[in-house]
């Protein structure tokens, strides 16, 4: 899972910070009008709640010749380069390919160009991360510049798990928490986003929370998969398919994302069976098919399937390359007996 960077305004790449983000950015304005703003940060959060948004954000203010109402203005020289996304002294460092580590070469090419001056005679600032995903020698190339960065540089790291980040990075960076958005604030925030629709509670939850993370799901119309999912099982469920017709109605989705979703809904089952509590049921989509089932299955057998389901992910994710037809296969009809029980 990535942190998207998005923008309301189509093609602008002049960002903003996030309205959840507001106390902190007001926070960061305020250490660099007392000139107490560090060489740099580490902004720290799971993925998809904004934290690449909220770092260039920052840098472009920054960069901006005349900031106003606490924003980059969007018409200064500086701002127009920013809006085009070619501005020299913003740099942006994250690994090229998703699951690839940052590389030495690309510090080394960074340093090279931050040792320069300033082209814009301001500021140069660094976007980089996920911090954790830099290797050891990228790291260590690194640790070179955040010790001696020159003036009016800042470095902004941003990390999903800062626990992972090298030590001695880590202890040269202020750590700053993103805070974990409000839920309303970000149900409102998913509604006005270009090409959103659907439930956005129902995709905040099942994106744990992060807002971009629930945007980026939608938009690669996974909202349409899940119902196809949840659709599949019901009719399991209830007898009137076999599990080899449902593993093909399943076939084109993302084993990945199929096993997420099963396993949410499992958990809404069983959490709604102990507790009665509809509004704690994430899957809304499917909130009639998991009262309905919470009746009807083995507490014992439900967890079981639920931990079955976590092992089945995990094989998936270590890449022992298992046969992806045939799982499937046994998760349905595993689900058909349990939710056939008389
Ligand atoms: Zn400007």
């Amino acid at each position: 899972m990535v942190d998207a960077v998005t923008n309301s305004a189509a093609e602008s790449q002049l960002l903003s910070p996030l309205p959840w983000q507001q106390s902190l950015w007001a926070r960061l304005l305020d250490q660099h009008q007392q000139n107490r703003l560090p060489h740099a940060l580490l902004i720290c959060a799971a993925a998809g709640m904004g934290k690449e948004q909220l770092a260039i954000a920052l840098g472009q203010y920054l960069l901006c010749q005349q900031p106003e109402n606490g924003q980059a203005c969007g018409h200064c020289k500086s701002c127009l380069l920013s809006d085009q996304g070619t501005h020299p002294d913003l740099v942006r460092i994250a690994p090229d390919d998703v699951g690839k580590p940052i590389k030495v070469d690309q510090i080394r090419a960074l340093v090279e160009t931050i040792t320069r001056s300033a082209q814009q005679g301001g500021y140069r600032v660094v976007v980089l991360g996920p911090a954790e995903e830099m290797n050891v020698n990228a790291a260590n190339a690194l640790l070179k510049v955040l010790e001696e960065p020159g003036d009016q540089t800042l470095f902004a790291l941003y990390s999903h798990r800062p626990g992972r980040v090298m030590a001695t990075i880590r202890s040269r960076c202020q750590s700053l928490s993103l805070p974990v958005p409000d839920t309303d604030a970000a149900c409102d925030w998913l509604r006005q986003q270009a090409g959103f629709d659907g439930e956005p509670l129902e995709q905040l939850r099942l994106a744990g929370g992060a807002p971009m993370a629930a945007l980026a799901q939608a938009l690669e119309g996974q909202d349409e998969q899940r119902k196809t999912l949840y659709q599949t099982l019901k009719l399991i469920a209830t007898q009137q398919l076999g599990p080899t017709q449902g593993s093909e109605k399943l076939a084109k989705l993302s084993l990945a994302a199929v096993l997420d979703w099963w396993l949410a809904l499992v958990q809404d089952t069983l959490r709604y069976r102990l507790t009665d509590d509809a509004d704690g049921i994430n899957t809304l989509t499917a909130q009639k098919l998991i009262i309905g089932l919470s009746r009807r299955v083995n507490e014992q057998q439900m967890f079981e399937f639920a931990d079955r389901i976590q092992q089945y992910r995990v094989n998936l994710m270590s890449r022992n390359n298992p046969n992806e037809r045939l799982l499937l296969e046994d998760l349905l009809i595993r689900w058909g007996n349990l939710t056939n029980r008389r």
